[in-house]
């Protein structure tokens, strides 16, 4: 058994020994880097160092730095992605090159001195060559050198083995990297990089060029080496497991969502690695002065820890995000940042938490709904339907009203989707969302006064659910004659009075509901309109044209489904209503039917 802070000693002691200079990892929140949110390797904080300027420790550099990997959040739930992992890196600023990195990592693996792994579970890979840099034969014929045959030596090309500088520019080149056999037995003759039980444990990248602006590749005065080692997967191989979430590094994090949740690790599995892998993450960017906000660090924090609670919620824990936290610090006693803002720590997640329980239950059977809907549509092909995006997508309108209105993030949505086979029209979300911004933009400049603030929020929804239920009515009953006879609306329901000569049927009165349900999650504007008495009857506005508007009305439409003579207010787009649901229907007087009608789930 050999534990984290072993490896993390044993690689310093190594490069230690090796004349390196062993320096403090740096902040999560890149200092002098706007290309990137976060510290995504070790090489970040040395980029000036890689590019010329003389590093005080000298031109042998060694660290062990933590980092956060948004591009690999998708992917968290095998056995060796993470969002936050530590890398383990040994730079040479100007110094060795290929052989001296080459045969440092080898030793330090294979040395019975050092990690003493077995060099018939290794196997490399090296860079194929393209038209901006040559095959790299000299690093295969180092590794040959070395003992490593033919058969476990892989080419790749650019986009696996060649490292490229975050942004658009910086210090890049090809790379080596070193994998281990973490399948049953001994390891396959040949190495086939697309068998997932090869595991990338090191990558050496030998910095030869800057790319420029321009595309181009200028080859660099002092050639560099960066490497990167993981420190999970290497715990891991280190202790013959093959699943990182059964170290050190993440065993008590588990160990504490199956107290919590009551349930099994090896039943839910993918789950529980999500939130042992979000907690951590989360813990560790708050400790680096982020809070949860809709704006870059701070969303990328919101997202994991609200896709943490989703899965929370299916191994049926509730507020849970700081208790299994409190296990992250037992495991990292070795930063102090973590002790030292472990209030702040626990109180952001707390809040963030309760923050989403007030919307995260509702939202879901919003979208639950849809999906039904979206399915049963096309199911039933019914022709009143107009699914206008298409099939099996669900609208930017609607993941816009679950980010605004329910704080799922875009990417839960996503996923969500996908688990159900359906896509997100991503486009239509970003449209909403800019239109949004804008909107409220000018909100902010005091430009846009709401009429809606001085009336009961719930009143006004059910105001325009009166007027698409009256449509409705018309719609499915297949009568124009259909009026209002008066109309009743408390802050709790809903109740309109209409002529009609007989009892509705439990089918009219569904398909009634579904319409009306249509309407609102299509999110359709409502539109006022001032027009005269006679535009409005030729526009075929339902209402009372009597003279008592005078010479100009005002209109409230919905799509070309609702128009009514109306003075207001009404909600600015349906999607705001929630789900409505028709309570009773009964006679009310002679030729007069009564419906009471509620909406749930409004935002
Ligand atoms: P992979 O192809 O497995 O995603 P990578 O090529 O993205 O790995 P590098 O960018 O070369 O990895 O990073 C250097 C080392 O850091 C890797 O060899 C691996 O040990 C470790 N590493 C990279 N990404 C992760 C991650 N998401 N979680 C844990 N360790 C990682
Ligand atoms: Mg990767």
């Amino acid at each position: 058994m050999i534990t984290r802070k072993q490896l993390i000693k044993k690689y310093l002691d190594f490069f230690k020994e090796k004349k390196h200079g062993i320096i403090p990892s740096a902040p999560l929140v890149p200092e002098n880097d706007p290309t990137v949110l976060f510290t995504t390797a070790g090489m970040h904080p040395l980029v000036p160092y890689l590019l010329g300027q003389p590093h005080p420790l000298g031109k042998r550099i060694a660290d062990n730095q933590k980092c956060i990997r948004t591009v690999d959040i998708e992917g968290v739930g095998d056995k060796t992605h993470h969002t936050f992992f530590e890398m383990l890196g040994n730079w040479s600023l100007g110094d060795y090159f290929k052989q001296g990195a080459i045969e440092m990592s080898f030793e330090f693996l294979t040395s019975e001195k050092w990690l003493n792994l077995p060099i018939e579970k290794l196997a490399v890979t090296c860079f194929e060559g393209d038209n901006d840099a040559p095959k790299d034969t000299e690093a295969e014929d180092i590794w040959k050198s070395l003992g490593i045959p033919q058969e476990r030596i892989a080419f790749l090309p650019k986009s696996e083995n060649f490292w490229g500088p975050a942004g658009q520019t910086g210090p890049c080149g090809p790379c080596t990297e070193m994998f281990y056999w973490s399948g049953e037995g001994e390891a396959p003759k040949i190495f086939d990089t697309d068998d997932n039980n090869w595991v990338e444990i090191w990558n050496d990248v030998f910095m030869a060029y800057n790319k420029k602006a321009d595309g181009s590749y200028e080859k660099l005065v002092a050639q560099n080496v960066d490497t990167g080692l993981g420190v999970e997967r290497v715990t891991a191989v280190l202790n013959n497991l093959s699943d990182n979430y059964l170290t050190g590094c993440f065993k008590p994090i588990i160990k504490k969502i199956e107290k919590v949740s009551g349930k099994k690790y090896s039943d839910n599995e993918r789950a529980m690695r999500i939130i042992a892998d979000h907690i951590k993450a989360a813990t560790f960017i708050i400790s680096d002065g982020i809070t949860p906000s809709n704006t870059d660090q701070g969303y990328i924090l919101r997202r994991l820890i609200r896709r943490a609670i989703r899965y929370g919620k299916e191994l049926g824990m509730e507020n849970f995000t700081s208790k299994i936290a409190e296990s992250v610090f037992e495991i990292y006693d070795d930063y102090p940042e973590l002790e030292e803002n472990k209030e702040k720590i626990l109180s952001e997640l707390e809040k963030e938490e309760e923050r989403f329980n007030l919307t995260l239950e509702k939202g879901l059977k919003i979208f639950n709904r849809w999906v039904l809907k979206i399915k049963e549509g096309f199911r039933k092909n019914e022709k009143k339907i107009k699914w206008s995006e298409g099939k099996y997508i669900l609208k930017g309108k609607d993941a816009f009203l679950l980010y605004q209105s329910y704080g799922f993030p875009i990417e839960m949505t996503k996923e969500l989707a996908k688990e159900k086979g359906i896509k997100v029209d991503i486009e239509g979300f970003q449209k909403e969302l800019k239109k949004h911004q804008d909107l409220s933009r000018t909100a902010a400049e005091g430009k846009f006064k709401s009429g809606l603030a001085d009336s009961s929020e719930a009143t006004t929804r059910l105001h325009t659910a009166t007027h698409l239920l009256m449509a409705a009515l018309r719609d499915v009953l297949k009568d124009e004659n259909i009026m209002q006879k008066g109309s009743n609306i408390t802050p709790q329901r809903l109740r309109l009075d209409f002529n009609f000569d007989r009892k509705l049927t439990k089918e009219e009165l569904e398909q009634i509901e579904d319409l009306v349900n249509i309407k609102i999650q299509e999110s359709y504007e409502v539109k006022r309109e001032e027009m005269s008495p006679e535009e409005a009857r030729k526009k075929g506005a339902v209402g009372v044209f009597d003279g008592k508007y005078g010479d100009k009305v005002s209109i409230y439409s919905v799509e070309d489904f609702s128009a009514e003579i109306c003075a207001g207010p009404h909600v600015k787009n349906t999607c705001e209503l929630g789900h409505f649901k028709i309570k009773k229907e009964e006679s009310s007087s002679s030729g007069v039917r009564r419906i009471k009608a509620i909406l749930e789930d409004s935002p």
